[in-house]
């Protein structure tokens, strides 16, 4: 039977090689897939999912207006499909999450999709809200913050290195750049831990782990 997956990470995980290198694991084996990417600013057509690592592949784009049941029925009338794949997955509407539900369920086409779990503010993307509440198969793609301990959360740097706390959840065509890090750090950048620590500008890092009995 076929299942919708949701495999989900912090940034830099290596989401997009792993996506690659599934399809690339059906293609070797003569099946077709489709791959999409989001589109963010409503261009159509066509781009490329690109890893770190060097592995690229075409990729049709979605726009939160896409009725992507429709529109992988579509494809379907012009060729096979073994598995469908979805990069950037935390930027699917709500509605598009069970649309693709439908595709696995009616079409009974597997459906992988990759993405981020939370925002550099440590909030759910919606997105990966609706797979997280509906996705048969949930997987968490590890990576590490700079202690080594399993890093789930994203900050966003400004172009000064600054960690920003307010914006838009997503940032286009800025200059941002984003690192993973594990919770406890993330609450010490986002300044949100200690709690008081605008009242106790003494109070360190270190002493904090003192008081805490680490
Ligand atoms: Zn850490």
């Amino acid at each position: 039977m076929a299942k919708l997956y949701f495999s989900y990470a912090a940034m830099n995980a290596g989401k997009s090689t792993l996506l690659l290198q599934a399809s690339h694991n059906y293609n070797e084996r003569g099946m077709n897939t489709l791959l999409y990417t989001a589109a963010l600013d409503n261009r159509a057509g066509i781009a490329n999912i690109a890893s770190r690592i060097g592995l690229k592949a075409r990729a049709e784009l979605f726009n939160e207006g896409d009725n992507l049941f429709e529109k992988i029925k579509e494809k379907l009338q012009q060729q096979s499909l073994s598995c469908v794949f979805v990069d950037e997955a935390q930027f699917l509407r709500p509605e598009q999450v069970w649309q693709l539900a439908r595709v696995v369920d009616r079409l009974e086409i597997p459906v992988m999709c990759y993405g981020l779990r939370t925002d550099f503010q440590g909030k759910l993307f919606p997105g990966s809200s609706e797979l997280l509440a509906i996705a048969d198969i949930l997987r968490e793609i590890r990576t590490i913050c700079h202690c080594g301990a399993k890093a789930t959360m994203v900050v966003r740097l400004g172009d000064d290195g600054a960690v920003l706390v307010e914006g838009e959840q997503v940032a286009i065509g800025g200059n941002e750049k984003y690192v993973s890090l594990c919770r406890k750090h993330w609450e010490e950048e986002t300044g949100n831990w200690p709690a008081n620590r605008a009242d106790s500008p003494t109070l360190n890092f270190e002493e904090n782990q003192k008081r805490s009995g680490n």
